[in-house]
């Protein structure tokens, strides 16, 4: 197996399970290509996940390269409940009663692991099993069950999931367990926490104050996989640090018909609040069994990163497949091949909806100088675009505006630099503390010659902070790279 040269500016996020925890194998999924590694919480326990995560720890110390990790929360995911004998076969127009007592079922019931749902369903509402292949639709309703009909027919098993397309529920953002896992979380300095079956921003709010609440910085990613969220995406993407398009439960909760549009409303959502977003699951899924994926798959792939993606996640593909190394791979190849098709916005004139949306602070001086510094460093042809960054905040917005050139984001915060590892089209590159501009200048012009990005006579392009006014990005520097031995000696000219 060879192993990239050239990272692809889209993103890789990659799920850790049982297929892929090894030392050896988390060491070469990074090297293949993955920069964040992905923990789900509906599968293993935190004890799977400490080690893991420890693992993922040591290979990016010992492979100096930034990787973060976003521990995804299983949510309120409601589930058939136990059905003796395992199963329950359901013929069509068979009636079906879903109860809520589930200690004393009658042959042909159901129950579920949520009860309270039975009192928000109405009748004509449809119910969906085994990730909606089985239909059922509500056809009467008591206080302790609701009656319903089998549309299409199948059989179900114990705890296989139950939507409820459509409805609105009164079930909390985060069970017990997911605030478990959120402390979890904050105590072992996790980059990105994703919320699943998120309905509004104040579900985003309630994770965030817990978070805040245990000193943990952790980015909040939003799964949007209800048709509720759809309804208010502005606001929820707003309020979240990023997104994710979770097509698994999109799929099923709302028309599956739908997807494909409401991919590009979500990406569309991020971009509008420079937000990065991942598009999830099924992606390369034949993968699992095949060491080849589908023509359908390559091209969904390809599409999601010209879509405008920042990531495309693996979920069972490296989790449980067979093929999780050549997944990444692929993955990666299909990435800088719709690459070098994309065209890249942030190149062209002024366009108004990429206008400064930040009013008259600080944020709109760091935003004005990196759409800014991007357009200098198109229009002179610059090889390398340099952000000097703390948070990784004006990284994001280069990011953001996708211009498409290699763009290092240095910085000393080991947070900043995991962040960035999500973040479309950013190198993140550490930086001892305290270095002076100029030594930090070189520092990276020296990594830029010997990553091959760089070559004598080549310009480089820097945005930096002053420290004055304030915290704002407000320094563009224009240098050209004069001899590829002596990185030091730079041509300055002033922008
Ligand atoms: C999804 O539904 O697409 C998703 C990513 O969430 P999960 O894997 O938790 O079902």
């Amino acid at each position: 197996m060879s192993f990239p040269i050239r990272p692809s500016q889209t993103k890789i996020v990659a799920t850790l399970g049982p297929a892929c925890e090894s030392p050896e194998m988390i060491r070469d999924m990074i090297l293949a290509g993955v920069d964040v590694f992905r923990l789900n919480a509906a599968h293993g326990t935190l004890d799977d996940h400490q080690r893991r995560l420890q693992t993922v720890r040591q290979a990016e110390a010992e492979l100096r390269r930034p990787v973060a990790v976003l521990l995804d929360l299983a949510g309120p995911k409601i589930r058939v409940g136990n059905i003796s004998g395992g199963s329950l076969e359901c013929h069509l127009n068979d009636v079906v009663r879903i109860v809520k007592d589930s200690t004393a079922l009658n042959p042909g019931e159901l129950s579920t692991t949520f009860p309270p749902i039975l009192d928000d369903l109405e009748v004509g509402n449809r119910v969906l099993l085994a990730d909606g292949l089985i239909e059922l639709k509500v056809i009467g309703k008591s206080a302790e069950a609701v009656e319903c009909r089998v549309v299409q027919p199948g059989i179900v098993r114990s705890r296989q999931g139950m939507h409820v397309p459509g409805a609105r529920l009164r079930v909390r953002a985060m069970d017990d367990a997911d605030f478990v896992a959120a402390e979890w979380a904050a105590r072992n300095g996790i980059d990105f926490v994703g919320l699943s079956f998120v309905r509004t921003a104040k579900d985003i709010r309630e994770l965030r104050d817990h978070l805040r609440g245990r000193n943990s910085e952790a980015h909040i990613i939003a799964k949007i996989e209800k048709a509720e969220a759809l309804d208010c995406l502005d606001e929820i993407v707003s309020a979240a640090d990023g997104v994710m398009v979770a097509r698994g439960d999109l799929g099923v909760e709302t028309d599956i018909a739908r997807l494909a549009v409401a991919q590009k409303e979500i990406v569309r959502a991020a971009k509008r609040h420079r937000r990065p977003v991942i598009v999830a699951t099924q992606m390369l899924d034949s993968m699992q069994h095949s060491p080849l994926p589908t023509r359908a798959e390559v091209t969904d792939v390809a599409n999601a990163v010209l879509d405008g993606a920042d990531a495309c996640m693996l979920s069972g593909e490296t989790a449980i497949g067979r093929f999780p190394l050549e997944s990444v791979a692929m993955m990666h190849r299909i990435a800088l091949a719709a690459e070098e098709y994309a065209s890249f916005p942030g190149r062209e004139a002024h366009r108004s909806d990429e206008r400064n949306v930040f009013g008259g602070s600080d944020d709109s001086i760091s935003e004005s100088a990196a759409l800014h510094a991007g357009w200098i460093a198109a229009e002179l042809n610059a090889k390398l675009l340099i952000v000097a960054t703390h948070s990784g905040k004006t990284a994001l917005r280069i990011s953001t505006h996708r211009f498409g050139m290699p763009t290092v984001g240095i910085s000393a915060n080991p947070t900043a630099l995991r962040r960035m590892a999500l973040y479309w089209g950013i190198i993140p590159l550490p930086q001892a503390p305290a270095a002076e501009s100029d030594q930090l200048l070189r520092f990276v012009v020296q990594w830029g010659l010997k990553e091959k990005l760089l070559h004598a006579g080549d310009l480089v392009v820097t945005i930096h902070g002053t420290g004055f006014p304030g915290t704002a990005h407000n320094g563009i520097l224009v240098q050209r790279v004069n001899d590829s031995s002596q990185a030091q000696d730079l041509e300055e000219s002033r922008a």
